[in-house]
Protein backbone atom coordinates (compact mmCIF):
# COMPACT_ATOMS: atom_id res chain seq x y z
CA UNK A 1 0.00 0.00 0.00
CA UNK A 2 1.41 3.47 -0.89
CA UNK A 3 1.76 6.13 1.76
CA UNK A 4 -0.59 8.22 0.42
CA UNK A 5 -3.14 5.36 0.45
CA UNK A 6 -2.64 4.38 3.97
CA UNK A 7 -2.94 8.06 5.29
CA UNK A 8 -6.15 8.11 3.79
CA UNK A 9 -7.18 4.68 5.59
CA UNK A 10 -6.07 5.62 8.52
CA UNK A 11 -7.98 9.13 8.34
CA UNK A 12 -11.33 7.44 7.23
CA UNK A 13 -11.06 4.77 10.40
CA UNK A 14 -10.22 8.02 12.71
CA UNK A 15 -13.10 9.63 11.37
CA UNK A 16 -15.43 6.56 12.08
CA UNK A 17 -13.90 6.42 15.87
CA UNK A 18 -13.48 9.78 16.67
CA UNK A 19 -16.54 11.99 15.89
CA UNK A 20 -18.64 14.38 17.88
CA UNK A 21 -22.00 16.30 16.86
CA UNK A 22 -21.65 19.86 17.80
CA UNK A 23 -24.75 21.21 19.70
CA UNK A 24 -27.29 23.62 18.12
CA UNK A 25 -25.87 23.33 14.20
CA UNK A 26 -25.51 19.08 14.36
CA UNK A 27 -22.39 18.69 12.32
CA UNK A 28 -20.76 16.22 12.73
CA UNK A 29 -16.56 17.00 13.59
CA UNK A 30 -13.37 15.13 14.14
CA UNK A 31 -12.26 14.39 17.59
CA UNK A 32 -9.92 11.81 18.07
CA UNK A 33 -8.71 13.31 21.92
CA UNK A 34 -11.14 13.14 24.97
CA UNK A 35 -12.00 16.08 26.82
CA UNK A 36 -10.99 14.38 29.79
CA UNK A 37 -7.65 14.46 28.37
CA UNK A 38 -7.62 17.72 26.38
CA UNK A 39 -9.29 20.47 29.72
CA UNK A 40 -6.75 19.70 32.35
CA UNK A 41 -3.92 20.43 29.46
CA UNK A 42 -6.29 23.65 29.09
CA UNK A 43 -6.30 24.33 32.65
CA UNK A 44 -2.72 24.35 32.94
CA UNK A 45 -2.41 26.52 30.02
CA UNK A 46 -4.99 28.89 31.81
CA UNK A 47 -2.88 29.00 34.79
CA UNK A 48 0.05 29.85 33.13
CA UNK A 49 -1.35 32.75 30.99
CA UNK A 50 -3.22 34.72 34.14
CA UNK A 51 0.20 34.18 36.02
CA UNK A 52 1.79 36.06 33.42
CA UNK A 53 -0.36 38.47 32.45
CA UNK A 54 -1.79 41.07 34.89
CA UNK A 55 -4.87 40.70 35.79
CA UNK A 56 -7.54 44.09 36.12
CA UNK A 57 -7.93 45.67 39.66
CA UNK A 58 -11.18 47.32 37.97
CA UNK A 59 -14.17 45.97 39.72
CA UNK A 60 -16.77 47.48 38.02
CA UNK A 61 -15.50 46.21 34.72
CA UNK A 62 -14.25 42.50 36.50
CA UNK A 63 -17.92 42.37 38.40
CA UNK A 64 -19.22 43.05 34.51
CA UNK A 65 -17.66 40.03 32.69
CA UNK A 66 -18.37 38.05 35.91
CA UNK A 67 -22.19 39.03 35.49
CA UNK A 68 -21.66 38.54 31.97
CA UNK A 69 -19.89 35.51 32.20
CA UNK A 70 -22.20 33.61 34.41
CA UNK A 71 -25.75 34.68 33.00
CA UNK A 72 -23.97 32.84 29.53
CA UNK A 73 -23.17 29.47 31.77
CA UNK A 74 -26.82 28.97 32.93
CA UNK A 75 -28.07 29.63 29.73
CA UNK A 76 -25.39 27.03 28.07
CA UNK A 77 -26.41 24.63 30.75
CA UNK A 78 -30.30 25.14 30.23
CA UNK A 79 -29.69 24.70 26.72
CA UNK A 80 -27.83 21.21 26.93
CA UNK A 81 -30.22 20.20 29.81
CA UNK A 82 -33.20 20.61 27.84
CA UNK A 83 -31.39 18.83 24.56
CA UNK A 84 -29.70 16.00 26.80
CA UNK A 85 -26.95 17.28 25.94
CA UNK A 86 -25.34 18.02 29.54
CA UNK A 87 -22.18 15.34 28.57
CA UNK A 88 -20.87 17.98 27.19
CA UNK A 89 -19.95 19.74 30.19
CA UNK A 90 -18.22 17.30 31.94
CA UNK A 91 -14.97 18.31 33.25
CA UNK A 92 -16.05 22.08 32.87
CA UNK A 93 -14.90 24.04 35.63
CA UNK A 94 -16.20 27.55 34.47
CA UNK A 95 -13.86 30.74 35.15
CA UNK A 96 -14.20 34.70 33.86
CA UNK A 97 -11.09 36.50 33.88
CA UNK A 98 -10.01 39.76 32.82
CA UNK A 99 -6.44 40.58 31.70
CA UNK A 100 -5.19 44.19 31.81
CA UNK A 101 -4.22 44.74 28.45
CA UNK A 102 -5.01 46.80 25.51
CA UNK A 103 -5.06 44.02 22.99
CA UNK A 104 -8.55 43.55 21.43
CA UNK A 105 -9.03 40.04 22.84
CA UNK A 106 -11.10 37.53 23.93
CA UNK A 107 -11.14 33.62 24.04
CA UNK A 108 -12.56 30.89 25.49
CA UNK A 109 -10.38 27.82 26.93
CA UNK A 110 -11.69 24.18 26.66
CA UNK A 111 -13.46 23.63 29.60
CA UNK A 112 -15.41 27.25 30.21
CA UNK A 113 -11.69 29.15 30.98
CA UNK A 114 -12.74 32.68 29.93
CA UNK A 115 -10.51 35.96 29.27
CA UNK A 116 -11.17 39.40 28.33
CA UNK A 117 -8.55 41.70 27.36
CA UNK A 118 -9.31 45.05 28.70
CA UNK A 119 -8.89 46.36 25.11
CA UNK A 120 -12.28 44.65 23.99
CA UNK A 121 -14.02 46.68 26.47
CA UNK A 122 -14.18 49.81 24.29
CA UNK A 123 -15.46 47.93 21.45
CA UNK A 124 -18.50 46.01 23.23
CA UNK A 125 -19.65 49.64 24.21
CA UNK A 126 -21.43 47.94 27.89
CA UNK A 127 -23.20 44.87 28.65
CA UNK A 128 -25.21 43.97 25.47
CA UNK A 129 -21.62 43.86 23.73
CA UNK A 130 -19.62 41.88 26.12
CA UNK A 131 -22.52 39.60 25.73
CA UNK A 132 -21.92 38.83 21.88
CA UNK A 133 -18.23 38.56 22.47
CA UNK A 134 -18.97 36.10 25.53
CA UNK A 135 -21.82 34.22 23.31
CA UNK A 136 -19.26 33.45 21.02
CA UNK A 137 -15.95 32.69 22.76
CA UNK A 138 -18.43 30.07 24.77
CA UNK A 139 -19.88 28.88 21.88
CA UNK A 140 -16.01 28.02 20.35
CA UNK A 141 -15.72 25.64 23.23
CA UNK A 142 -19.06 24.32 23.74
CA UNK A 143 -18.59 23.51 20.12
CA UNK A 144 -14.83 22.07 21.08
CA UNK A 145 -13.59 23.61 17.64
CA UNK A 146 -10.19 23.50 19.45
CA UNK A 147 -10.34 19.83 20.35
CA UNK A 148 -11.08 19.37 16.62
CA UNK A 149 -8.24 21.93 15.13
CA UNK A 150 -5.79 19.63 17.53
CA UNK A 151 -6.97 16.44 16.29
CA UNK A 152 -6.36 17.61 12.75
CA UNK A 153 -3.33 19.04 13.83
CA UNK A 154 -2.14 15.85 15.58
CA UNK A 155 -3.10 13.75 12.00
CA UNK A 156 -1.01 16.20 10.03
CA UNK A 157 2.01 16.25 12.11
CA UNK A 158 1.57 12.18 12.59
CA UNK A 159 1.17 12.52 16.28
CA UNK A 160 -0.88 9.28 16.11
CA UNK A 161 1.29 7.25 17.30
CA UNK A 162 1.92 8.92 20.17
CA UNK A 163 -1.71 10.22 21.47
CA UNK A 164 0.00 9.27 25.01
CA UNK A 165 1.90 12.17 24.84
CA UNK A 166 -1.29 14.23 25.83
CA UNK A 167 -1.97 12.64 28.65
CA UNK A 168 1.61 12.04 30.12
CA UNK A 169 3.78 14.80 29.85
CA UNK A 170 2.95 18.00 27.43
CA UNK A 171 5.75 18.05 25.35
CA UNK A 172 6.55 21.32 23.49
CA UNK A 173 4.65 20.24 20.40
CA UNK A 174 1.77 19.27 22.16
CA UNK A 175 1.71 22.46 23.85
CA UNK A 176 2.42 24.49 21.10
CA UNK A 177 -0.52 22.42 18.57
CA UNK A 178 -2.41 23.20 21.34
CA UNK A 179 -1.82 26.92 21.65
CA UNK A 180 -2.40 27.35 17.84
CA UNK A 181 -5.49 24.80 18.26
CA UNK A 182 -7.45 27.24 21.02
CA UNK A 183 -5.61 30.66 18.95
CA UNK A 184 -4.53 31.75 21.89
CA UNK A 185 -1.01 31.54 21.19
CA UNK A 186 0.99 34.76 20.04
CA UNK A 187 4.47 33.84 19.43
CA UNK A 188 4.30 31.05 16.89
CA UNK A 189 1.98 32.92 14.85
CA UNK A 190 -1.86 32.60 15.03
CA UNK A 191 -3.79 30.08 12.80
CA UNK A 192 -7.04 31.63 12.01
CA UNK A 193 -10.53 30.43 12.80
CA UNK A 194 -11.40 28.77 9.74
CA UNK A 195 -14.66 30.24 8.28
CA UNK A 196 -17.06 27.39 9.41
CA UNK A 197 -15.58 27.68 12.75
CA UNK A 198 -16.64 31.31 12.91
CA UNK A 199 -19.88 31.00 11.82
CA UNK A 200 -20.70 27.88 13.94
CA UNK A 201 -19.63 30.08 16.69
CA UNK A 202 -21.49 33.18 15.48
CA UNK A 203 -25.20 31.44 15.17
CA UNK A 204 -24.33 29.53 18.35
CA UNK A 205 -23.73 32.80 20.45
CA UNK A 206 -26.39 34.15 19.29
CA UNK A 207 -28.96 31.92 20.63
CA UNK A 208 -26.62 31.63 24.00
CA UNK A 209 -26.84 35.28 24.59
CA UNK A 210 -30.94 35.19 23.81
CA UNK A 211 -31.46 32.67 26.25
CA UNK A 212 -29.44 34.40 28.28
CA UNK A 213 -31.97 37.60 28.21
CA UNK A 214 -29.73 39.70 25.54
CA UNK A 215 -31.06 40.58 22.59
CA UNK A 216 -29.50 39.09 19.98
CA UNK A 217 -29.53 42.19 17.54
CA UNK A 218 -26.78 43.48 19.66
CA UNK A 219 -24.65 40.96 17.43
CA UNK A 220 -24.48 42.51 13.91
CA UNK A 221 -24.05 45.84 15.49
CA UNK A 222 -20.73 44.96 17.32
CA UNK A 223 -19.17 43.19 14.64
CA UNK A 224 -19.90 46.01 12.88
CA UNK A 225 -17.77 48.01 15.06
CA UNK A 226 -15.17 45.62 14.53
CA UNK A 227 -15.13 46.15 11.04
CA UNK A 228 -14.25 49.59 11.52
CA UNK A 229 -11.44 48.60 13.94
CA UNK A 230 -10.47 46.75 10.91
CA UNK A 231 -9.84 49.09 8.78
CA UNK A 232 -7.77 51.10 10.78
CA UNK A 233 -3.99 51.35 10.91
CA UNK A 234 -3.72 48.78 13.82
CA UNK A 235 -5.30 45.57 12.96
CA UNK A 236 -5.71 43.82 16.41
CA UNK A 237 -4.66 40.18 17.25
CA UNK A 238 -8.12 39.28 17.91
CA UNK A 239 -9.42 40.84 14.39
CA UNK A 240 -7.08 39.15 12.57
CA UNK A 241 -8.49 35.95 14.00
CA UNK A 242 -12.04 37.34 13.86
CA UNK A 243 -12.10 39.07 10.43
CA UNK A 244 -15.34 41.10 10.16
CA UNK A 245 -16.80 42.06 6.95
CA UNK A 246 -19.54 42.35 4.96
CA UNK A 247 -20.14 38.47 4.66
CA UNK A 248 -19.97 37.79 8.11
CA UNK A 249 -22.43 39.99 9.30
CA UNK A 250 -25.18 39.24 6.32
CA UNK A 251 -24.73 35.60 7.92
CA UNK A 252 -25.49 36.79 11.77
CA UNK A 253 -28.61 38.69 10.31
CA UNK A 254 -29.63 35.27 8.49
CA UNK A 255 -29.52 33.52 11.87
CA UNK A 256 -31.12 36.14 14.16
CA UNK A 257 -34.71 34.74 13.55
CA UNK A 258 -33.41 31.69 14.78
CA UNK A 259 -31.77 33.23 18.43
CA UNK A 260 -34.98 36.10 18.52
CA UNK A 261 -37.33 32.93 18.83
CA UNK A 262 -35.21 32.19 22.53
CA UNK A 263 -35.38 35.80 23.37
CA UNK A 264 -39.07 36.74 23.05
CA UNK A 265 -39.79 33.35 25.00
CA UNK A 266 -38.22 35.22 27.73
ZN1 LIG B 1 -14.34 33.21 16.97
Amino acid sequence: MTKLRSWLLLSVLLMLLGCATVPITGRSQLSIIKNSELIPMSFQQYQEILKTNELSENKNKIALIKKVGFKIQKAVEAYLKKEGQSEVLDDFKWEFNLIEDKTVNAWCMPGGKVAFYSGILPVCQGEQGVAVVMGHEIAHAIANHGRERMSQGMITNGLLASLSLATQNQSALTRDILLQSLGVGTQMGILKFSRKHEGEADRMGLVFMAIAGYNPEAAPKFWKRMAEISNGPEVPEWVSTHPSNERRIEDIKKHLPEALAYYEKK
